[in-house]
């Protein structure tokens, strides 16, 4: 169960899964990252700074998103990463963050293991099984059990508000025949993206999973919003930071 706590005095969500890990889902209380709104680029390098400073950390790792499907697993020493889309860390004390407004937002961690992972994934990452990918990556480079696995797959663009042409349909849903993935309207389809993830860890036998059902399309008073916003909007961000010992 997903519910809105307080960071410090700034509005975050989480998980009831993962309560007692330091990790959430940021909102427009608490921006980190203000791409296109250059209005908000004072109170993300704040926000960022404060961030550091609560967990008594030098920096974050972070990356260059891309809509690809390349996963990296850090280095202490690297805090950037160039065109990847999911980071999966094994560092004691790390903060990993990434930025989303409408794509998926996902939260893997293994408690057993201190490891854990940010992905993002929008319809491209979504149709190129990015999720997948770096749930399988912990589990053959790093030795995690997918058993031991808890996933949250955060606030994004809903099937409310997700509507696609057929040429983008076509690329994310194999299955035509798998309706509870979509529904079409005319010629237009909305599309669940948020289930097709769920369904990515689902294959590979990970059944402890938390699916956020709000839409931020519909809910972009709390959420950015890249549709809603007309491209014209700021970040919000998944953050997960690995158990110091
Ligand atoms: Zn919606």
């Amino acid at each position: 169960m997903f519910y809105f706590d307080d960071f410090y005095g700034k509005k975050v969500l989480k998980s009831s899964l993962l309560a007692d890990v330091d990790c959430f889902f940021t909102t427009r209380d608490f921006v980190l990252t203000s791409a296109s709104r250059t209005d908000l680029e004072f109170d993300a390098n704040g926000n960022r700074k404060f961030l550091i400073e609560k967990f008594g950390l030098k920096n974050i790792y972070t990356a260059k998103q891309t809509h690809s499907s390349n996963v990296k697993i850090i280095k202490s020493e690297k805090y950037f990463y160039d065109d990847t889309d999911a980071l999966i860390s094994d560092v004691n004390n790390s903060l990993l963050l990434l930025n989303f407004a409408d794509c998926v937002p996902i939260i893997l961690y293994s408690k057993k293991d201190n490891i854990g992972a940010v992905v993002h994934a929008g319809w491209r990452g979504t149709a190129l099984k990015i999720l997948k990918k770096t749930a399988l990556k912990m589990s053959t480079e790093l030795n995690v059990k997918l058993d031991n696995i808890t996933a949250l797959i955060g606030p994004s663009i809903g099937k409310c508000c997700f509507e696609t042409d057929e040429d983008v349909f076509n690329k994310i849903v194999e299955d035509k025949s798998l309706k509870k993935y979509y529904e079409e309207k005319g010629h237009k389809y909305y599309i669940d993206l948020k289930l097709l993830n769920y369904s990515q860890l689902e294959e590979i036998g990970i059944k402890n999973i938390d699916i956020c059902s709000y839409c931020t399309c519909c809910m972009s008073d709390i959420f950015f919003s890249y549709r809603k916003e007309n491209g014209i909007t700021a970040r919000h961000s998944a953050v997960l930071r690995i158990k110091g010992i």
